[in-house]
């Protein structure tokens, strides 16, 4: 298959990067969306892609206020547990870095903020040092209002507002999730319903296998992840909409 894509851009799943994305959009990146825009979180996801398109460059783009942040922040603060999915894919990066000494290391959500970008950088030129990186902080202040949707993709080449649009779903209150490897996208799913006040799931990934792992496990998130506060009202849609030329609206 012939491609133009070669290059990676990893951010979070927030809905406020979906714009900040779409003016990036060249037709040549290929958008990884995962909690906190966590680098090493999305390794998996990195080398199959790497694997699969001849990529010469990452953009890396975390960003300011970020819930994924302030869900870490407090869970290493008041030394609590959560998920094997959410422990691997997001808080590990920083548990690992602050051996124990986390408050002495980050005393706010910004700090932290501030560490796994640093981290994040360190990771993707130490696993990637062939690659061109390009990294900033974005500042993403505005807080995101209304009905919140999470949607679980495959990475793609495609604009938000087109994938939104396809949905019918307001781009400025979905948030975003893509990977290749099931346990990152499990991650983002507990995450976002159960700390970011996510209300609706749409999940756009068509392996069956891996649909049904997820359904599994957003039903049995309120025994899995009890520590956390839990969202309530949680509607799974299942649409399989890397079929791109047939996208259906879903309501
Ligand atoms: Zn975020």
């Amino acid at each position: 298959m012939e491609t133009k894509i070669n290059r990676i851009a990893i951010m979070c799943i927030d809905a406020r990067m979906n714009q900040v994305a779409d003016r990036m959009n060249d037709g040549k990146t290929v958008f990884v969306r995962t909690a906190a825009g966590n680098p090493p979180g999305v390794s998996t996801t990195l080398e199959t892609l790497i694997s699969k398109y001849p990529i010469t460059q990452i953009t890396y783009i975390p960003h300011t206020d970020c819930g994924a942040c302030k869900f870490t922040h407090s869970l290493l603060k008041n030394k609590g547990n959560s998920t094997q999915e959410i422990e691997h894919n997001l808080v590990s990066t920083m548990r690992s870095y602050a051996k124990g000494n986390y408050s002495n290391i980050c005393g706010s959500p910004e700090d932290l903020e501030l560490k796994l970008k640093e981290l994040g950088t360190e990771f993707i030129l130490k696993k990637f040092p062939a690659l061109k990186l390009e990294t900033r902080l974005e500042d993403t202040s505005t807080p995101v209002t209304g009905q919140k949707t999470l949607v679980l993709l495959r990475p793609s080449e495609r604009k938000y507002s087109e994938i939104c649009n396809s949905l019918n779903i307001p781009e400025g209150s979905t948030y975003i999730s893509q990977h290749y490897n099931l346990s990152e996208a499990i991650c983002d799913a507990q995450l976002s319903i159960s700390a970011l006040h996510i209300t609706k799931l749409i999940v756009g990934i068509t392996e069956n296998e891996e649909r049904s792992k997820i359904e599994d496990e957003v039903a049995i998130l309120g025994d899995s992840i009890r520590p956390i506060t839990m969202g309530t009202d949680v509607n799974i849609l299942i649409e399989e909409l890397q079929t791109a030329q047939e996208r259906t609206r879903l309501y």
